[in-house]
C-alpha cells in the first residue's frame, strides 16, 4: 500500500515555507579525507528551533481545522520544541509531554517558547500515553513526533532539498530513531533518484527501528542514556507508517556507539567548527569508523540537531568523562 507520494512532499514544501527554513549544504573537508569522497553536511541544527523537526510539525499544523483548541505531543525535546515554536505562531495552546530522560536544556526550551510541559514517566511511551490522555480531557489535537503522514512529508522536504542542489549524490546518512525523518528523505530521494542509497545511523543503546527491522516487526526495546538523546524510545508497538517504510525504503542500517559519537561530536566541533548534539553526529560516527560502507560518490550527512547540554558539550570537546544515566563514559581529548 502507497501512503505518501512524492505530491505530498511537495505539498509540504509550500505549506511550511516562511516557517522552517531551507537549510544549507556545507563541505566537511575532514570528513572528505575520512571517507576518501566528497561529503555534505545539511545543517539543519541552523533551524529555527535548532532542529529539523520543525518541518515536520509546521506540516501537521498547517492542516489543523480552524476553531482548534491547542495541540499536544510526546517528545524526545527537538519535536516538543518545534511544536511549542508552531503553536505560538499559530497562537494555539501547547502542552509538551516527555519522560525524565530528557535534557534539562532542552524542557527549559521549550518553556521559553511559553508551551506547558509534563514531564512523566522514564520513557517515550509513558510520554506519549500522558497526551493522548491530555487529548482526550481537554480536546486539543495530537501532533506525533513521527508516525503520522503530514510529519514524514514534512520530514521528506529534506530531501527534496538535498537532490536539487545535488542531483549527484550517492548516498545520505541519516539518523534514525522513530524513522519519521528517514522515511520522509528516503521516500522523497528515491522517487527523484532510485539509485541513491539511504542508510540510517543509529546509537547502539536502544536502537528500537534497528530491532525492529531485525526482527521483522515493532519490538519494545529499553530505554537507556545515550548522547544521541533525541534517537531514543520505541517506534510503537502499534507502529502504523514508519516501520514499513523504513523496512521498504533504507539500504541499511548502521549502529554506532557513545564513545564513536563523542568523538564526532568533537570532530565536528575542531574540524568542522561546528557545534551539533549526538543524534546530530551518528553519520559522521559511521564514515570515521569505516561502518557506512562502501561510498562510490557524494555523501550527505544529515547534521538533524544542536540542542545539546552545554554543560555537556562543554565537558565533550574538553576530553572529560561523561555521566550516562548510571554509567560514565570515559573521556578522551580530540586528536585528529
Ligand atoms: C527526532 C530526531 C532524530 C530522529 O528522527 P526520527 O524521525 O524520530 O527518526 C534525529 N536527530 C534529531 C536531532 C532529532 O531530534
Amino acid at each position: 500500500m502507497e501512503t505518501l507520494a512524492l505530491s505530498d512532499i511537495l505539498a509540504a514544501r509550500r505549506a511550511i515555507a516562511g516557517v522552517a527554513a531551507a537549510t544549507p549544504l556545507v563541505p566537511s573537508p575532514f570528513l572528505e579525507r575520512v571517507a576518501g569522497c566528497e561529503v555534505l553536511m545539511k545543517l539543519e541544527l541552523a533551524q529555527p528551533v535548532g532542529a529539523f523537526k520543525l518541518r515536520g510539525a509546521a506540516n501537521a499544523m498547517a492542516a489543523l481545522p480552524a476553531g482548534t483548541a491547542g495541540v499536544t505531543c510526546c517528545s524526545t525535546g527537538n519535536h516538543g520544541r518545534a511544536v511549542a515554536y508552531a503553536a505560538r505562531r499559530l497562537g494555539l495552546r501547547a502542552v509538551i509531554c516527555m519522560s525524565r530522560l530528557v535534557p534539562q536544556a532542552k524542557v527549559d526550551g521549550i518553556r521559553a517558547l511559553g508551551a506547558e510541559v509534563a514531564i512523566v514517566g522514564d520513557s517515550q511511551d509513558e510520554a506519549g500515553a500522558e497526551s493522548r490522555r491530555l487529548a482526550a480531557r481537554d480536546g486539543l489535537v495530537e501532533i506525533p513526533p513521527f508516525d503520522h503522514p503530514a510529519v514524514i512529508a514534512g520530514q521528506g522536504t529534506i530531501g527534496l532539498e538535498l537532490l536539487e542542489e545535488r542531483p549527484d549524490l550517492a548516498a545520505v546518512l541519516v539518523p534514525l530513531s522513530g524513522g519519521g525523518l528517514a522515511a520522509g528523505v528516503a521516500l522523497a530521494a528515491k522517487r527523484i533518484k532510485p539509485s541513491i542509497r539511504v542508510v540510517g545511523v543509529t546509537m547502539q543503546r536502544g536502537a528500537a527501528m534497528h530491532a525492529a527491522l531485525a526482527a521483522g516487526r515493532p519490538v519494545a526495546v529499553r530505554e537507556v542514556a545515550s548522547l544521541a538523546d533525541s534517537l531514543g524510545g520505541g517506534i510503537g508497538l502499534d507502529n502504523r507508517l514508519t516501520f514499513a517504510l523504513c523496512r521498504d525504503h533504507l539500504d541499511a542500517t548502521v549502529l554506532v556507539s557513545e564513545a564513536e559519537i563523542y568523538r564526532a561530536m568533537q570532530a565536528h566541533y575542531y574540524e568542522d567548527r561546528l557545534i551539533c548534539e549526538g543524534a546530530a553526529a551518528v553519520g559522521a560516527a559511521a564514515l570515521m569508523t569505516g561502518r557506512a560502507g562502501r561510498l562510490d560518490g557524494p555523501v550527505a550527512t544529515l547534521l538533524t540537531g544542536r540542542n545539546v547540554d552545554m554543560a555537556v558539550f562543554t565537558d565533550i570537546v574538553a576530553g572529560r568523562d561523561v555521566a550516562l544515566g548510571d554509567t560514565t563514559l570515559e573521556g578522551r581529548p580530540y586528536a585528529a
